[in-house]
């Protein structure tokens, strides 16, 4: 099968699973106005695990504790090219936004009532990532002990990123939030290079988009920064609450809505 197709069918699998509501969210478009494009690769993978709808979600901003070394996150398309300052000085503007992401994300989610917290490394630069303070650690432990963990990301500008989309942790099978999450944002292969480190340890990624236009001039202005980061922290907390069977259409209540009445069941 082609990717494109695979693509196709794999978000349509992911659509009826999730159910009417899902199915109307813009997961089925390859470009969002606000997040720009999403993934086009194929994504070969749909979450079906259940979970519980008080599961402890562990939030992390990705790069958070790797500036200045290895793999520090994108710069983004403003500073990188267009000769923009950094949103802050010392930090990628990745880590900038994922650290605004990550707080907005958790500061509803808790509004809500979901079981949701951050985690912020206490030092920016940790060479060793088997140090107990990292993302990869913290988050590690809490899906070892069946959290669910999302790390969010903002992918690298021009030719070198590849849109929004989930990542799924490979440390057991897909669950539902992966699923709900893709169906939002777009979907990556399951082994995308080759399985990342996150993924392997059970931290599943979350590339909200590129960062360059339409997504960075629309959290970088003034007028439009907060609502923005708004509509992403939206987007992505509904996605959670409907992986969670939290909301009607969630994705756990596609099999109920299919199931045949008793009354028409063969024998
Ligand atoms: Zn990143």
């Amino acid at each position: 099968m082609d990717p494109r197709r695979a693509a196709a069918v794999a978000l349509l699998v992911g659509a009826c699973l999730a159910g009417p509501a899902a199915a109307q969210a813009p997961g089925l478009s390859s470009f969002d106005p606000l997040t720009g494009p999403r993934s086009r690769l194929s994504r070969d993978w749909v979450g079906q695990r259940s979970l519980p709808a008080d599961v402890p979600i562990l939030v992390l901003a990705g790069h958070a504790d790797s500036q200045g070394i290895q793999g520090p996150g994108t710069s983004g398309e403003a500073v990188a090219r267009l000769g923009a300052s950094p949103m802050q000085p010392g930090i990628t503007d990745e880590l900038y936004w994922n650290l605004a992401v990550a707080r907005a994300v958790v500061d509803l989610g808790q509004r809500r009532g979901l079981t949701i917290r951050f985690y912020e490394p206490p030092l920016r630069s940790i060479a060793n990532s088997g140090d107990p303070r990292t993302n990869w650690s913290v988050g590690k432990a809490h899906a070892d002990r069946g959290g669910y963990v999302l790390e969010i990301h903002f992918d690298a500008y021009g030719p070198d990123g590849v849109g929004s989309g989930l990542i799924p942790a490979l440390h057991r099978p897909f669950s539902q939030i992966d699923e709900s999450l893709a169906a939002a944002f777009g979907g990556y292969p399951m082994w995308f290079r080759g399985g990342l480190g996150g993924p392997r340890r059970g931290i599943s990624l979350l590339e909200i988009g590129k960062l360059e236009a339409p997504l960075e001039p629309a959290l970088r202005n003034p007028a439009s920064g907060s609502a923005a980061l708004a509509a992403i922290a939206e987007r992505v907390v509904t996605a959670l609450e409907l992986g969670l069977s939290r909301r009607p259409g969630g994705v756990g209540s596609g099999p109920q809505a299919l199931r045949l009445p008793a009354s028409s069941a063969g024998e």
